[in-house]
């Protein structure tokens, strides 16, 4: 088998790749957010590269597109670009297999996975106003356990190097309320967005501890571990890191040094498939549970299903209620089913889901072409 020709497709924040071969077999990739340095990558370094190759050889393309880095460093739009071509190569050994990816992994570990909400606003619900109904509205779904970032806004105000003792109780209000409203029953993730410096970083932190929240992610930036280690060291609570981070040799430290107990890698950043389930694996050997990042494009939740169904060390799977919404069947062919709190194992050969076919003729999805 060879690939013949690779197609770029940027809609709203995703940008998808489609990986085609001489033998009918098409794969679907995506990487997410600023995602015109990672299509320029496609389109000049990486797809020409591809192009007459054989689509099955998965770890030497991602070696080789590695290597093919090494004059920029491996990070930014590089690892974007090799994410999303990961993924589409991937979706094509699955199909040329006839099983579903997470088989290809080692199969499947758990037989749906277990979900949180990020919780962008809904109508009538937003966690700045009303995070009980928030937390009560999930409850009643099944969902029991919830991402929040009451802080931001207060970290904007100082540009992240002072936090007031009044702003300090203003922004733990969401959570006070999530308590009352329904006690223990649901679990509170804080997101901090990598916006605090280390002093703030501290002292939210330890403010957190009495409401026993699940983990405490990306309060400060993790270019300087040093100074997470002092975080780390500072409160009882976990910290989670961080989509921020791509590739195993950028987990790795984090891991070494004690800084995160949640181990959290975005599929469609750090690498792909491939470099997921080998943070991943490096994950389970430090006892460290992951819980990937899962608020982008439609393809990232399949592709993280995969991956999440096959390594035993999952903790949780993010998904966004709010964006589930946006996807309707003129954006993908195959619904993401999320009932009691679980997320569906996609079923059939690949990631298991297709683009509608409307989609590419619309107006604002502009596609382009290397051959
Ligand atoms: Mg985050």
């Amino acid at each position: 088998m060879r690939i013949t020709r690779i197609e770029t497709i940027s809609y709203g924040w995703s940008l998808w790749v489609r990986i085609h071969t001489d033998e009918g077999l098409t794969g679907l990739g995506e990487t997410y957010l600023h995602s015109d340095p990672a299509r320029t990558l496609i389109e000049n370094l990486f797809g020409p590269a591809l192009i007459g190759q054989n689509p099955l050889a998965i770890e030497a393309h991602w070696r080789r597109m590695f290597d093919q880095t090494n004059f920029a460093g491996s990070r930014g739009a590089e690892m974007r670009a090799m994410s999303a071509l990961d993924i589409a190569l991937w979706d094509i050994l699955g199909q040329a297999c006839g099983r579903p990816i997470y088989q290809l992994l080692g199969g499947a570990v758990r037989d749906r996975i277990k979900v949180y909400n990020t919780c962008g606003a809904e109508p009538g619900l937003d966690f700045l106003v009303n995070a009980d109904e928030f937390a009560q509205n999930l409850l009643s779904k099944g969902i029991r356990a919830m991402k929040i970032w009451p802080f931001d806004g207060y970290a904007r105000q100082t540009g992240g190097h002072f936090i007031s003792l009044p702003d300090l109780k203003k922004g733990l209000e969401p959570v006070r309320k999530i308590r009352a409203a329904v006690g223990d029953e649901m679990e509170i993730a804080m997101e901090f967005h990598s916006m605090w410096d280390l002093q703030c970083a501290v002292r939210i932190a330890q403010a957190h501890e009495e409401f026993n929240v699940m983990w405490l992610e990306d309060m400060i930036h993790p270019e300087n571990l040093e100074a997470y280690e002092h975080l780390a060291a500072a409160t009882r609570l976990p910290l989670t890191v961080s989509e921020r981070l791509q590739t195993r040799y950028a987990f790795l430290p984090v891991m070494q040094r004690k800084i995160a107990r949640i181990i959290m890698p975005d599929v469609e950043w750090c690498g792909g498939i491939s470099e997921a389930k080998k943070i991943a694996t490096l994950a389970e050997t430090f006892n460290l549970p992951v819980a990937f990042h899962n608020f982008g494009g439609p393809v990232l939740n399949f592709a993280s299903a995969h991956v999440a169904a096959s390594i035993p060390n999952l903790m949780l799977l993010e998904t966004g209620r709010c964006l589930l919404n946006q996807w309707t069947d003129e954006v993908i062919e195959t619904p993401i089913v999320i009932e009691d709190g679980h997320m569906k194992l996609p079923e059939g050969p690949g990631l298991g889901m297709r683009l509608s076919d409307g989609l590419l003729r619309r107006d604002d999805v502009e596609v382009l072409v290397v051959e």
